[in-house]
C-alpha cells in the first residue's frame, strides 16, 4: 500500500521521538512516529508482568532544562511524584554511604583497611603515573589503588565489560570531573553516618517512566498525529540530498511511504545502513565501528514487604554478576500491586551473544535468585516469580575509535537536506532522557523554523555528572 501524502515522519517512540512528535502535533502538524517495538518509552518503557511494573534500569526525572521540565509537568501533573532517594554502594555485604564518610567507611572496613587507604591515596599523590592514558589510571592518580580497587574497578568493569586498562581516561575524566577531591575528603571526614541525611529526592511518575511516554503517545494521537506500534523503519530511499520515502512494516505488511521530513531516532548505524542507494564505504565503515553495550534485567517477585530502603544498590562484589538491584516499590508503592510482596530488578551488564545474555529466562531467574542469597539481600526460598527483559543497545559505548567514526557519520550526514538525527543511538550520545527530549524538541522546532544545532544539546554535562557522581558512583546510568 502507499500512502500519497507527503508527511513529517519520525523514527522510533523513545523520549526523543515523542517529544519531537508531541511538539509538532502541538503546532498542528499531524506527525506520524513509526515504532519497532510493542510499545513506547524506548529505553524508558515500562514493562509489565503481572501486575508489577518496572523500568529498564530505574530511570530518575531530573533536568535543568524548564522545557523539559515543563513538558513532564504538563503531561502527568499530579502523576507526577516527589521521591526520596537512597542508593548505596554494597560490597561485602555491607552498605557504603556515598559519598563515603569516615565513620562509615572505617565502621565496614576496619581500622586497619582504612588507614592502607589513606596510605595508599598518598603514595599515589607522590609517585603519579605518567603518561596517564587508562581508567585505572586516571582513578589511581586521584584516589590511590586501595579506593580504586574497592569502589571503582569491579563495577565499572561490571558496566563495560573490558578491564578498566583498556578503558580511556578521557572517559573518565568526563564521568567523573564534577567530583572533587577537597569535597570528598571533607564529606568523609565530616559527612554523617546517618542513611536518612543521604536521603534526597528526585521526580519520578507514579507508575515508572512508561506512564510519561504512554501520556504522550495518548495526546500525540489527540492532538492528530499517529502513533504506530510494531513498525520498525527497513528502508530510506534518498535521491540527491534528499530522503524521499521509507519502507517500514514487518516482513508480510511492508509498505513505503513518502518523506517530506524525516526525523530518526533510530540508531545511527541503524540508519546509515538502511540507506537507498547505500552510503560510501568509509561511511558504512564508520557506522559498523560504532559500538553499545547491551543489558537485561531479572524482576523477581520476593515474598517479604520490605527488604532494604534503596531505590537501588550498586553491587561491587566480584563474585556476583548482578551489577545494580532496583527496589522498585522504594521507587513508587504503586509499582507493586501487593503490599506485602517485594520486586526487585538485577540488573546484568552484558553484550548480546556473551553468556549471560544466551542464558535461558528460567537459569536467569535462578541465577538472581542464588544471587540474592548469596549477598544477603533476601532468601532463595522467598523467590516467587520472575521474568526477563533484554534491552540491546543500552550503552553507546565511548571506546577510542567512536569519535572519529562519529565525525564521518555527521559530515556524510549533514548534506541531506530533509534528515535530522535525534536521541542517545541517534546520535550515539549518552544522553539522559531531558537531553534526548531536548533534540526531539529542537528538530521539531527546526522544521517551523528554528536555526537549533542538535550536536550543540548535552555537550555540557557536569551539571549532571556533579549530580550523580558525587552522590553515588554513577559512572553508568
Ligand atoms: C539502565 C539505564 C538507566 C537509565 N537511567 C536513566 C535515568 O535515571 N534518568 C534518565 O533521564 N535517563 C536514564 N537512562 C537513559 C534513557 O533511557 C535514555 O536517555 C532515553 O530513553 C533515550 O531516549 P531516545 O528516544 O533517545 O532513545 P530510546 O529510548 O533508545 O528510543 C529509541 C526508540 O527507537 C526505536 N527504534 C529503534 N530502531 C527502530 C527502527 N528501525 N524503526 C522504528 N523504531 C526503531 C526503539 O524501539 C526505541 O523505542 C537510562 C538508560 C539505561 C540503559
Amino acid at each position: 500500500m502507499t500512502n500519497s501524502i507527503p508527511q513529517m515522519v519520525v523514527g522510533g517512540a523513545g523520549p526523543a521521538g515523542l517529544t519531537a512528535a508531541y511538539e509538532l502535533a502541538k503546532r498542528g502538524i499531524n506527525p506520524i512516529v513509526l515504532e519497532a517495538g510493542a510499545r513506547v518509552g524506548g529505553l524508558s518503557r515500562t514493562e509489565e508482568y503481572r501486575g508489577y511494573r518496572f523500568d529498564i534500569g530505574g530511570h530518575r526525572f531530573y533536568t535543568k532544562a524548564e522545557e523539559v521540565q515543563q513538558i513532564w509537568r504538563e503531561l502527568l501533573g499530579e502523576e507526577f511524584l516527589r521521591r526520596p532517594r537512597l542508593s548505596r554502594i554494597y560490597f561485602n555485604h555491607k552498605f557504603f554511604n556515598y559519598p563515603l564518610s569516615l565513620k562509615n567507611v572505617i565502621g565496614n572496613l576496619g581500622l586497619w583497611e582504612s588507614a592502607r587507604i589513606v596510605l595508599s591515596y598518598g603514595y599515589s599523590q607522590v609517585w603519579q603515573i605518567k603518561p596517564e592514558e587508562s581508567f585505572e589510571q586516571w582513578v589511581v592518580n586521584r584516589f590511590g589503588w586501595r579506593l580504586y580497587r574497592t569502589f571503582f574497578k569491579t563495577y565499572t568493569e561490571k558496566v563495560w565489560g573490558i578491564p578498566c586498562t583498556e578503558i580511556r581516561a578521557e572517559w573518565a575524566a568526563q564521568r567523573i570531573k564534577g567530583l572533587s577531591l577537597i569535597s570528598a575528603v571533607k564529606q568523609a571526614l565530616f559527612g554523617s553516618n546517618d542513611v536518612k541525611s543521604l536521603i534526597e529526592e528526585f521526580d519520578y511518575p507514579r507508575f515508572g517512566p512508561g506512564q510519561m511516554w504512554e501520556c504522550c503517545e495518548t495526546r500525540v494521537k489527540e492532538l492528530g498525529g499517529e502513533v504506530e506500534l510494531r513498525t520498525p523503519v527497513r528502508t530510506v530511499r534518498h535521491r540527491d540530498g534528499v530522503v524521499t520515502s521509507i519502507s517500514v512494516g514487518r516482513d508480510d505488511s511492508v509498505r513505503e511511504i513518502p518523506i517530506d521530513q524525516y526525523i530518526s531516532s533510530v540508531p545511527l548505524n541503524q540508519l546509515i545502513e538502511s540507506l537507498d542507494p547505500p552510503a560510501p564505504p568509509a561511511v558504512l565503515s564508520a557506522a559498523r565501528g560504532l559500538k553499545y553495550r547491551d543489558f537485561l534485567v531479572v524482576a523477581i517477585v520476593i515474598n517479604q514487604p520490605d527488604l532494604f530502603p534503596d531505590n537501588w544498590v550498586y553491587v561491587h562484589d566480584s563474585e556476583a554478576r548482578v551489577g545494580r538491584i532496583q527496589n522498585f516499590k522504594n521507587w513508587s508503592p504503586d509499582l507493586v500491586p501487593d503490599s506485602s510482596k517485594t520486586c526487585l530488578g538485577m540488573e546484568y551488564f552484558c553484550s548480546e551473544g556473551d553468556d549471560i545474555w544466551e542464558l535461558p529466562d528460567a537459569d536467569l531467574i535462578q541465577l538472581a535468585a542464588k544471587e540474592i542469597e548469596n549477598l544477603s539481600l533476601a532468601r532463595t526460598a522467598d523467590v516467587e516469580d520472575g521474568c526477563v527483559i533484554r534491552a540491546l543497545k543500552a550503552y553507546p559505548v565511548y571506546d577510542g575509535e567512536y569519535q572519529g567514526h562519529l565525525n564521518v557519520l555527521r559530515e556524510y550526514l549533514s548534506h541531506f537536506k530533509n534528515l535530522q538525527t535525534i536521541g542517545r543511538n541517534g546520535m550515539h550520545r549518552y544522553n539522559n532522557q531531558d537531553h534526548s527530549m531536548l533534540c526531539g524538541l529542537y528538530a521539531a522546532q527546526n522544521l517551523l523554523g528554528a536555526k537549533h544545532d542538535l550536536w550543540d544539546i548535552n555537550t555540557e554535562r557536569s551539571y549532571y555528572e556533579e549530580q550523580r557522581v558525587d552522590r553515588s558512583n554513577e559512572v553508568s546510568t
